[in-house]
């Protein structure tokens, strides 16, 4: 059957079409970062939106973190390029706690390589809470993930040093570098946290019996709590997001911190566990890879755009801070961040 030029010259008008105009407006929408102006107005929006929120209570469990203002709430963007973006409490220093697990990670991933954590701690999700001493018995590897408190212990056994103060020392300065600022301890919170840390000395046992933490256990226990002792700001944070999000080179510093190929690595392992038993529904909605402590902070990575910090001290019953999690998957779904999207 002979082709109508008709038919021929509308088939090839469609090809052209596609070729010249849909497939590359496609690829462009997930090339088109958000404008500067749209993330100071998402920034703004995000807090407004949810400031009045006031659903969930203090992490009493460190009886210092119940007499953290309640009513604190800050959000922040720090972009791949250094420029930031803030709404509220962004200048108020409470405790990192659990967001400081991936950070250790890295570092004991920059010292030892990534196979070291694979192998020596485990990247497995266990869906369940943060401290579930029951993880260790029902997954083989005991120590789990680093983001898992049994795991962040071996973490911070991992981390290369002659003595405590040492180990310390290396994964404060660390922090200082990943967040160009000068962090400390919040003493309170640390004497807080030292008092009534059985659970974490019991996990530290329970790994030490399996031949799974790398240093003295109470040793590590008692750094690994120095180390969520450390006080950081919502701006502070979002620095430290924002050298993950740059490939491992911090945007304001300048400093190349973390090797880019560990990257990935990271922040693979704040997606499946960084939410510890939310991380699913967490995944699902903002799509992000994201790390929550119970001061109330959570930071989350659009990687090679951005970093969001959310703080505010009132939490859910998996210790994740309501209103950082309300502003983050807003300003999440309103510019398309999710990594599994196609963008705008
Ligand atoms: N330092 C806290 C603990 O070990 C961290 C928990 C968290 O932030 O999820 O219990």
């Amino acid at each position: 059957m002979k082709t109508e030029p008709r038919f021929l010259r509308q088939g090839l008008v469609l090809m052209a079409w596609l070729l010249f105009v849909a497939v590359p407006v496609q690829s462009q929408a997930r090339d088109n970062p958000p404008t500067s102006a749209e993330l100071k107005a998402v920034v703004q929006e995000a807090y407004d939106k949810f400031k009045d929120v006031k659903d969930g209570a203090n992490a009493n469990y460190i009886p210092e973190l119940d007499k953290v203002p309640s009513d604190l709430f800050g959000v922040a963007i720090v972009t791949a390029k250094g420029e930031v973006f803030v709404a509220g409490d962004v200048d108020y220093a409470f405790s990192i706690q659990s967001v400081s697990k991936p950070f250790t990670a890295a570092l004991v991933m920059q010292q030892q390589g990534a196979d070291a954590i694979a192998e020596k701690i485990g990247v497995e999700p266990t869906g369940l809470k943060f401290n579930a001493i029951i993880a260790t018995q029902l997954i083989p590897q005991v120590s789990v993930n680093p983001l898992v408190n049994s795991g962040a212990i071996a973490s911070v056994s991992m981390v290369q040093a002659d003595s405590a103060e040492a180990r310390f020392n290396t994964i404060l300065d660390w922090f200082n570098r990943l967040s160009a600022a000068k962090l400390s301890v919040i003493e309170d919170v640390y004497k807080s946290e030292a008092a009534t840390n059985q659970r974490n000395r019991a996990h530290a046992y329970i790994l030490a019996a399996s031949d799974r933490i790398y240093s003295d256990p109470m040793e590590a226990t008692d750094v690994y709590t120095r180390q969520c002792s450390i006080g950081v700001t919502a701006k502070q944070l979002a620095v430290m997001g924002a050298t993950l999000a740059n490939g491992g080179t911090n945007p304001v510093s300048k400093q190349k911190v973390l090797d880019p190929k560990y990257v990935p690595k990271v922040l693979s392992i704040m997606l499946t566990a960084g939410f510890y038993n939310e991380s699913g529904i967490w995944s699902y909605t903002a799509g992000l890879p994201a790390k929550t402590g119970v001061g109330g902070g959570i930071v989350a990575v659009v990687p090679g755009r951005m970093a969001i910090v959310g703080f505010s001290p009132r939490v859910n019953d998996a210790g994740n801070s309501i209103r950082a999690m309300k502003a983050i998957e807003f300003i999440s779904d309103k510019l398309a961040l999710s990594i599994f999207g196609s963008g705008k």
